[in-house]
């Protein structure tokens, strides 16, 4: 509740008091106990005033006092009361299970995945609901308290509307934003999944220098976080690297209509059709991962030809946003890390060595949670809105 909405006159001492809790309390939102002499430096307000107001929040029922010690010194804590705290909501939706973490707006109180029982249907979406509904009765959290909730989505999003114009068949006529609103019972915003990572990587890092999350999964793309919040891009799209040409002998025809994009060379999906047909058996994705992991010297070089690709991509990210920054995620990079190596190595020729050298290359660092992190995070701070 907003201190200027209030009935009471402006500048009155009642409405002076009210913006004055209000301040304490919204200090005390990000979810962390405080004591009174942090928040009197927080807020600028006087020890006195600060225990006052503290005495009044307890009462209510808005704060909670522990008493104990620190450094032997008898210390009083304060915290948002766990049934008035406002909660966050991040969800995300992969291709073959779901995510969901609640928090407030800097604690993260639960993290929590699940494989989908109806992959690529609409159906997912009450899998999500239900995720999200368990995660946050198991932090004794209810939905009154929920103050936002953003889910990841691997497709365009822009301000908020999915962009993607290749929608698959079964999805075909579904409003995701509504129907994901109605089946958890509070408003549920969208956002690019690699543009959420990019947020979580700029939080983890305590970085407002641009950074570049790259999702090398069975399609490519990459998300830029500037001043920590996403780039979106004019309609949603920046850093969909997997559609720059890749200019590969026997190019195929990428699902975007087009031949030669990056994603119909590299992706996961694409090395694991390349490795099938070079080995003579039908790999599956676990097959493949094993098959590097063993030194199988084909896939190997399969794959190499793609990191190589993609590190040329990356090396066009690299020229355009000059990120401090860029994680590596996906299957792959997690399971055969080294290959990380593989990609640094390419990506140092694809760019001036000045701009090598401010550029770091890393696997990505939050694991499969960054996708998640960064959906609470947005959610928890609507200030931290996607830049488009
Ligand atoms: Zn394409």
């Amino acid at each position: 509740m907003s201190a200027t909405r209030s009935a009471v006159a402006p500048g009155s001492q009642t409405a002076l008091r009210r913006a004055n809790k209000q301040r304490l309390l919204t200090e005390l939102d990000a979810g962390t106990s405080l004591s009174q002499a942090t928040l009197a430096r927080a807020t600028g307000l006087s020890a006195a005033t600060v225990s006052n107001l503290v005495a009044e929040l307890e009462r209510d029922g808005e704060v909670v006092v522990t008493h104990g010690t620190t450094n032997g010194r008898a210390s009083r804590l304060i915290d948002r009361h766990p049934e008035r705290r406002p909660l966050a909501l991040g969800l995300s939706l992969g291709t073959k299970f779901a995510r969901v973490a609640v928090g407030t707006g800097e604690t993260v109180l639960d993290v929590r995945s699940e494989d989908l029982r109806s992959p690529g249907q609409p159906a997912v979406l009450q899998e999500v609901a239900d995720l999200a509904r368990r995660a946050l009765t198991d932090v004794g959290g209810r939905l009154e308290q929920v103050s936002g909730a953003v889910m990841a989505l691997p497709a365009p999003v822009h301000r908020g509307r999915i962009a993607a114009v290749q929608v698959p068949a079964a999805w075909r006529g579904v409003d995701v934003v509504a129907e994901m609103s109605e089946l958890i019972g509070v408003p549920v915003r969208v956002a690019n999944d690699a543009n959420l990572g990019a947020v979580a990587l700029a939080h983890h890092l305590g970085t407002d220098a641009p950074v570049a999350f790259v999702k090398w999964t069975s399609g490519i793309g990459a998300g830029l976080a500037v001043g920590g919040a996403a780039l979106e891009g004019g309609g949603g799209m920046a850093g969909e690297i997997g559609h720059l040409t890749a200019r590969r002998p026997g190019g195929r025809v990428c699902r975007c209509g087009r031949t030669s994009c990056l994603e119909s060379v590299a992706s996961v999906e694409a090395i694991r059709e390349s490795a099938s047909i070079a080995v003579s058996e039908e790999l599956d994705e676990a097959g493949l991962i094993a098959r590097l992991q063993a030194g199988d010297p084909v896939v190997r070089r399969v794959t190499q030809e793609a990191a190589e690709a993609l590190a040329e991509a990356m090396g066009t990210l690299t020229v355009l946003y000059n990120p401090s920054v860029i994680a590596v995620a996906g299957p792959l990079v997690h399971y055969v890390p080294d290959l990380v190596d593989e990609l640094r190595l390419h990506l140092r020729r694809a760019v001036t060595p000045a701009l090598e050298q401010e550029t770091e290359l890393v696997l990505n660092p939050l694991g499969g949670e960054a996708e998640v992190r960064g959906a609470l995070r947005v959610a928890a701070a609507p200030e931290r809105a996607l830049l488009s």
